[in-house]
């Protein structure tokens, strides 16, 4: 197994690197955690907000899963992880920005894709999961007729990011943060290749190139 062999080898290092040097910091981080953004990413194993933003422990609440999606707020039971920790996030930490980060080449997003509008959702979870952005797909595939399946995914991947700006309102804790200005929501779109961020203008939607 040499994947669990490079992870334990890893800790390793880190033991006897990273946290020998830094040992008094963890030690003040046991006091609890403070920080000031919650960034919601792809579980994709390429795109680990930690090294995109060059983070170090405590600095920020991240939350990963399938193409970074936030499903809207609901009432009742149900097993809702993103809401958990959006609540977590936002009423104990406190945290003044939510950042919806994206990523070019996601594997979630063309999951949203391969299920075509008026189609049964295949797959016990992936699918029901990404259906999420169900009506965002139906719309983008219906303004780009004739677009390569790249470039449907390219544009959903944009727009994957404003529907869960959008859904993240609905929660009604979130709202009531942003409107007394509290928290301020954020988007941004990394490129694994060129190593960019594109970062979404909350006033406008429109998504431009960070400079160096
Ligand atoms: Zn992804």
């Amino acid at each position: 197994m040499p994947a669990l062999v490079e992870l334990l080898a890893g800790y390793r290092r880190f033991r006897e690197r990273s946290w020998a040097v830094e040992k008094h910091f963890y030690q003040e981080l046991d006091s609890g955690q403070h920080p000031g953004v919650m960034v919601i990413g792809c579980a994709d194993s390429r795109v680990d907000p930690a090294k995109i933003f060059d983070l170090v422990p405590g600095q920020a609440f991240v939350l990963r899963n399938v193409a970074n999606l936030v499903p809207p707020y609901e009432e009742g039971g149900g097993l809702h992880g993103v809401s958990a920790a959006l609540e977590f996030a936002v009423r104990a930490l406190n945290v003044s920005y939510i950042l919806v980060m994206g990523h070019q080449g996601c594997g979630g997003i063309r999951a949203a894709l391969d299920t075509p509008p008026g189609s049964e959702p295949s797959g016990e979870f992936i699918a029901p999961w990404v259906e999420i952005i169900g009506a965002i797909r139906d719309r983008v595939m219906q303004e780009n007729p004739g677009a390569s399946r790249e470039e449907l995914s390219a544009r959903l991947e944009f727009e994957a990011i404003r529907g869960s700006l959008d859904n993240l309102m609905t929660f009604p804790f979130v709202r009531e943060a942003v409107e007394a200005d509290r928290l301020a929501l954020r988007g941004g779109l990394f490129t694994i290749a060129t190593g960019q961020l594109h970062w979404c203008d909350p006033q406008d939607g429109r998504f431009t190139p960070i400079g160096a």
